[in-house]
Parts: C-alpha cells; sequence; structure tokens
C-alpha cells in the first residue's frame, strides 16, 4: 500500500479549491463565448470578464482598467519589464534598470536578456543577510536614466519581505516606474496597491489556490508601457489574444477568498511555522534560517544544512512522503547554488544543501510534527551517504 503523502510545497503550486473549480466550469461549455463578440454569446463572456476586474481592482485598490489580465505571473514580470524598459527607452533615452538579486527568474531573466541582447544596463541592488533590500540603497542607485525598478514583494526561496511601501515612495518621488512581484505575496499580505506606492504588481492565480495558466499585471493609469504580445486590441491595448474566461473567472473568486480573512489564517501558519523552525534548528546540528526570522511569509521555512547535498535530501524525503523543494521549483536537478542564496552571504557549501518547506491551507500541526520526526534522521543519512 502507498503511504499517504503530505504536500508541504504550497509555495510551488497550490490544489484549485472546490469553489473556484465551480465557479469555473460553465465558462467552458454553456457560457463559451468570445468576450469581443457583440452578440449575446460575447456579452455573456463581457460580463464575466469586466465584474472578475472589477473584483479584482476592488480587492487591490485600484481601477478596473489599470487591470491586465495575462497567461500566468512570469507573462505579468515579463510584460512589465519589457514593456517599460522599451517604452522608457524609447520615451526619455532611459536605459538603466535596477533590481535586486533576489528576484524570481521571470524578473532576472527578461532584465537579463534586455542587457545582453538589447544594450541595456542591468544594476543589481545589494541585499543584507535576510536577502532584504534597504530603501536607501534604492534612493541612491536611481538615476535620470533609470528606466525602472524591479523588487520582489516576498521571497519565493526564503520567505523575505522587502519594504515595498518604502522603495515606492522613493521611486514615486523621483517619477521612476516601480514594479513589484507579488506573485508569492498575494497568497498571505493584504495587496492594496496606492497602499504600496507601486506603478506595477505581478500576481499569479495558482499560487493562491486558483488555476494555473492564468495572471495578472496592475498598471497605474497613465504608466507608459509597451505592449509584448501585440495583435487584437484586448486589455485597453496592452495585451493581445482571446480571454480565458474560466480561469479569469477562478482567478477573480480565488483571490477574494485569499485575500478574506487572512489576519485569522495567518496567525495559524505564523504558529506551525514557528514550531516547525525552532524545532528543526534545534534537532540538527549544522543549520541555519534562510531569510529573515520574522518579516517572512507566514507559511515558509527555508533552511540550509552544511554538507548536505540538497536534491538527495529532497528524493529521500520524497521516498518518505514528504513533498518539499530546494527553493525554487524552476530549479529541481540542478547542482548549481541558489543566486539568492549566495547573495545573503552563504558559502556555495551551505547554499547547495537547502530546504523549503511551505505550509498551506492543508496542512495539520500533525503533519508538521510527523515532519519536525523524521528530517534529522534524513539529514544524517544523506550526510553519511553522500557526504
Ligand atoms: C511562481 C512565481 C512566479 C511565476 O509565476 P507563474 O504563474 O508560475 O508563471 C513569479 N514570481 C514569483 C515570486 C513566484 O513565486
Amino acid at each position: 500500500m502507498k503511504k499517504s503523502q503530505i504536500y508541504l510545497d504550497y509555495a510551488a503550486t497550490t490544489p484549485v479549491d472546490q469553489r473556484v473549480l465551480e465557479s469555473m466550469l460553465p465558462f467552458f461549455s454553456e457560457l463559451f463565448g468570445n468576450s469581443s463578440s457583440v452578440h449575446y454569446f460575447g456579452q455573456q463572456a463581457e460580463n464575466a470578464l469586466e465584474q472578475s476586474r472589477e473584483t479584482i481592482a476592488g480587492l487591490i485598490n485600484c481601477s478596473p482598467e489599470e487591470i491586465i489580465f495575462t497567461s500566468c505571473g512570469s507573462e505579468s514580470d515579463n510584460l512589465a519589464i519589457r514593456g517599460v524598459a522599451f517604452s522608457e527607452r524609447k520615451r526619455r533615452q532611459a536605459n538603466h534598470i535596477l533590481i535586486s538579486p533576489v528576484e524570481h527568474h521571470a524578473v532576472s531573466h527578461t532584465a537579463m536578456q534586455l542587457a545582453n541582447y538589447f544594450d541595456f544596463e542591468v544594476e543589481f541592488l545589494p541585499v543584507d543577510r535576510f536577502g532584504m533590500v534597504n530603501s536607501d540603497d534604492v534612493s541612491k542607485r536611481i538615476r535620470p536614466d533609470t528606466a525602472l525598478v524591479s523588487i520582489i514583494y516576498a521571497n519565493n526561496e526564503i520567505g523575505t519581505i522587502n519594504p515595498i511601501s518604502e522603495i515606492g515612495a522613493i521611486c514615486q518621488q523621483r517619477g521612476i516606474p516601480f514594479h513589484t512581484d507579488a506573485v508569492q505575496a498575494a497568497a498571505h499580505l493584504k495587496i492594496d496597491v496606492k497602499a504600496l506606492n507601486v506603478g506595477l504588481l505581478s500576481m499569479g492565480a495558482h499560487k493562491f489556490y486558483g488555476p494555473k495558466g492564468v495572471g495578472v499585471l496592475f498598471r497605474r493609469k497613465g504608466l507608459n508601457m509597451l505592449p509584448v504580445q501585440t495583435g487584437g486590441g484586448q486589455e485597453f491595448g496592452l495585451r493581445a489574444g482571446t480571454h480565458n474566461i474560466p480561469y479569469i473567472v477562478g482567478m477573480a473568486k480565488a483571490f477574494g477568498y485569499a485575500q478574506d480573512d487572512l489576519i485569522v489564517r495567518n496567525s495559524t501558519l505564523v504558529n506551525f511555522r514557528d514550531h516547525l523552525i525552532g524545532s528543526i534548528l534545534e534537532e540538527v546540528p549544522d543549520s541555519q534560517l534562510t531569510g529573515h526570522p520574522t518579516l517572512r511569509l507566514p507559511n515558509h521555512a527555508s533552511f540550509v544544512f552544511k554538507g548536505v547535498d540538497g536534491n538527495k535530501l529532497l528524493m529521500c524525503l520524497d521516498v518518505e512522503g514528504f513533498a518539499c523543494s530546494s527553493g525554487s521549483a524552476c530549479k529541481t536537478g540542478d547542482p548549481h547554488p541558489s543566486e539568492v542564496l549566495l547573495s545573503t552571504g552563504l558559502t556555495k557549501e551551505w547554499a547547495l544543501g537547502s530546504l523549503r518547506v511551505t505550509l498551506g491551507a492543508f496542512t495539520s500541526i500533525d503533519d508538521v510534527n510527523q515532519f519536525i520526526t523524521v528530517l534529522p534522521d534524513q539529514i544524517a543519512k544523506v550526510r553519511q551517504l553522500y557526504g
């Protein structure tokens, strides 16, 4: 008989909420229209689309025409970075892009492509040992030719939450477009684009119990941005392509649930998280927490273990029935240490032994305790076998 599997990788993705799934289903069949069509079928799709737009706009405190639907969090990041960079170069000869070394690859690889193929200058901000950006450093590095600044809200690998509102205020004062990748943050933190002082903000539905393959980019009205995907006039001319109505409906529904009762759900998660972190650090020799001890996502625990092969550890845990990650879903199988971990000052030897444990809606205290019981032995085993 197969042992029961415990899922502790909610930062990689989440299951679709049953209520969300049900809200989506009619739009695959009887309500199948193209929202751009003028007839009855089109209008029904159009109504669902605009209702979803209004729901999300209301939740993040912006107006509906500031919501752009995309195919995922990665696309939202791409559109923000590439779209604003090209626009700002054309408009005011701005060639400088300021990002942090703890960005998701959807931001950093997009910025590096602009550097390597389009002659933009990409500058990386420093971070402290928790992987946090300091707003003074942003202030010092902004230049008149800065096309945009992009800083991740809450980090997917180490959970650290950046002072986005402070950084945003600085960018606003200097008239520089500011983007934040809030794909992780949206599942657990209140998203209010005015309080955060952001011009652009990315989200993806599958991190908050919505479907995979749909995202949002908030873009403040009047902020110049070139479309990346051209064609039809959908999304105010900023993102061509027939709308994926069922997914958009599902995302709006899921985001409503995600932003509701945040405080109550987070307090349970924080209790579980801190119990897990405390126990692991106490019971595993040569272990360290990565990311900030308190200014971190409520569901997020991440560690490094000296002299441990992180990928081998993941495989051993999987055999024992625990689904975890080394940090980023995109990096599994990659023997290179994570750039995010290296940027916090960890040596390669430590950084290769990373483990991310992320909790969610279906995590029980019993799951956490079982994990705490099993992990120390698995680490000892990996150290012995491969050390
Ligand atoms: C998951 C994630 C992304 C990518 O989102 P997709 O919807 O999977 O493309 C981008 N940034 C962060 C911080 C993420 O956690």
